[in-house]
């Protein structure tokens, strides 16, 4: 599962970080192209936190709008979905955000 490996990921980003503090918040920023279903990281988030300082954490996910350049006219086009047509008409788009996953900011205490 695609968003229990990301979890994963974050909490032991998270953690490292944190050292001997407890993490007791996370926003994370989401690509809308990233394919990942927040309701699904939620959960897994929890799951995996179980046992670690991140424990009880509260995940707060930020989506970000996909952004591409057009190779034919260089405007950049911002898209709601992972394709799109530029005002020139050209499709011929380079992504430069849309399916990232970071971690913006986090709390510990
Ligand atoms: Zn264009």
């Amino acid at each position: 599962m695609h968003e229990l490996g990301i979890a994963q990921e974050i909490i032991a980003i998270v953690t490292e970080r944190a050292g001997i503090a407890r993490v007791t918040r996370v926003v994370l920023e989401v690509g809308k192209h990233a394919l990942i279903l927040p309701d699904s990281i939620q959960f897994c988030f929890g799951l995996c936190a179980e046992g670690t300082s991140a424990e009880g954490a509260k995940l707060e996910i930020l989506e970000v709008p996909g952004r591409a350049l057009c190779r034919a006219c260089g405007a950049e086009v911002a898209l709601e979905e992972p394709f799109g047509t530029c005002v020139c008409g050209s499709t011929d788009l380079q992504w430069l955000t849309g399916d990232e996953i970071k971690i913006k900011e986090m709390e510990v205490i």
